[in-house]
């Protein structure tokens, strides 16, 4: 059913400059120190102290060779941030065991591993990390012990296959998106960890998404499987597709750093009903995020999502333009909706609703007595609109831009407009948000949108109503003398 799921191969073993190094030091490390491979190591992780740690009882208990060697006598990697510093000895490194199983390159599968041994592997794949290509996503997944043993006992499956099937069917996603990120969605690795080792400063134990995967510079982000993990009765497992498409939205924030497109709904603790008076139920428990003609189906939108839609396709391809698309920092800090709209829109209704009245309203983050206002996304929408016109002999009116005030990221409390036109006894509304203004610049429209779309009224579904909005030049080009 899926296509071979793309995986890297083992850890590349060509290092010939640094095993020279490596030679050379442990050659020297073995005359000057004289002892070798005694009963201590000295912490190599104490970056941060200069404790001793006893070895632990699985380590090898032959002596390790030269050949074994890869990262002596510097500390190569620490918890806090995975990237390590040179200068401070330590013993030699081992890579733990790996195998491939069922399709994914496994660490502690039979042993697995420690804090330290963790830590030191990080630091090991850093010395050297896999390249990454720009239109590609690479992710490690991690496992306590008992979540990994469980999963196989409850599901009959092991979760490597399961995570690859997952993996394929993301991949697969990208590939096939428009436009479509060629080079997909790549699983670096599975490692598995001893119970506890979850903890604090990488405590992922609450959210189980790493968007900078433990200090992995060869990964965009990771997940890991902490607790108990029930697909079918705790996710929202889809059995036709056999995938957990809650895990997949949450694979968008962890590895693909994109928001929460429902951060766009207005909930009930907003009284949006004086706004919508006259209008159905239908409408009023509409959440204006949920918009079938971005949102429906984007993993993005959660609850079900399993594709990647348009505007998320766009969202990365923007990010790949830019140089982005591996820069961690960024990407994190620009999780949201950027304030990339046309310096000047004109919204056109048609002209049917030539000369009708128009207010515009921008919702506003919650007041401090509003139940959910420590909700990042808590908004309102207050009774002072922030255009109120009127439309021309067309149906359209110059809005300029909205988010004019915002310099990177339009907030999710205050990206959400809600279109009123009146004319005479006849009413009609419809919601927009940034992600329409995201859209027309995505489209190359940066300085300015003609943005042509429908109104709908109270008995319109707005479940069915047609949402889309057509980007056309507000100034089209005079004919030249060769046309
Ligand atoms: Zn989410």
């Amino acid at each position: 059913m899926f296509r071979a799921q793309r995986l890297e191969s083992p850890r590349r073993k060509k290092f010939p400059r640094l095993r020279k190094i490596v030679v050379r030091l442990f050659l020297f490390a073995f005359v000057g120190a004289g002892v070798w491979g005694g009963l201590y190591f000295t912490s190599w992780l104490g970056h941060r102290s200069a404790m001793k740690a006893p070895i632990a009882p699985d380590a090898p208990s032959q002596p390790i060779t030269a050949a074994d060697l890869f990262t002596p006598f510097q500390v190569l990697g620490t918890i806090e941030d995975g990237t390590g510093s040179p200068g401070e000895a330590g013993p030699a490194y081992q890579e733990p065991p790996s195998q491939t199983i069922d399709g994914l390159l496994t660490y502690g599968q039979d042993q697995p591993l420690t804090k330290s041994e963790l830590a030191g592997l990080i630091g090991f794949l850093n010395t050297d990390p896999l390249a990454m290509e720009e239109d590609a996503y690479y992710a490690t997944f991690l496992a306590s012990e008992t979540a990994f043993q469980t999963f196989a006992q409850d599901e009959g499956e092991s979760l490597q296959a399961y995570l690859v099937r997952h993996v394929a069917w993301m991949d697969r996603a990208l590939k096939m998106a428009n436009p479509p990120a060629e080079g997909g969605l790549v699983a670096r690795r599975f490692i598995i960890l001893a119970d506890g080792v979850f903890k604090f400063p990488w405590d992922v134990r609450s959210r189980r998404i790493d968007y900078v995967a433990h200090g992995l510079l060869d990964s965009d982000g990771s997940w890991s499987f902490v607790d108990i993990y029930c697909p079918k009765s705790c996710g929202f497992y889809n059995t036709d597709l056999e995938l957990d498409t809650a895990l997949l939205h949450e694979w968008i924030h962890a590895i693909f750093h994109l928001p929460d497109h429902y951060a766009f709904d207005l909930h009930a603790s907003t009284d949006i009903h004086t706004l919508l008076e006259g209008s159905t139920e239908l409408w009023q428990s509409f959440w204006s995020g949920r918009r079938p003609d971005i949102s429906h189906g984007d993993f993005a939108m959660g609850g079900g999502g399993f594709m990647l839609r348009h505007y998320s396709a766009l969202q990365l391809l923007d990010r790949r333009n830019r140089g982005n698309t591996h820069d961690n920092d960024r990407n994190r800090y620009e999780m949201g909706f950027l304030a990339q709209v046309p310096q000047v829109s004109v919204l056109d209704f048609g002209p049917e609703s030539a000369g009708a009245g128009v207010l515009i309203y921008q919702t506003q983050a919650c007041p401090p007595e509003s139940p959910n206002r420590k909700a990042s996304s808590c908004k309102i929408l207050v009774p002072d609109p922030v255009l109120d016109g009127r439309l021309d002999e067309r149906g359209r009116i110059v809005v300029g831009n909205l988010f004019a005030r915002y310099e990177v990221k339009v907030p999710v409390k205050e990206g959400v407009l809600f279109i009123k036109v009146t004319n005479g006894d006849e009413t009609w509304f419809r919601w927009m948000d940034i992600r329409d203004f995201n859209l027309a610049y995505w489209h190359g429209f940066t300085n300015s949108v003609l943005m042509r779309m429908d109104l709908a009224s109270a008995a319109d579904d707005p479940n069915q109503f047609s949402w889309e909005i057509k980007y056309r030049e507000v100034y089209p080009k005079e004919p030249t003398a060769s046309e």
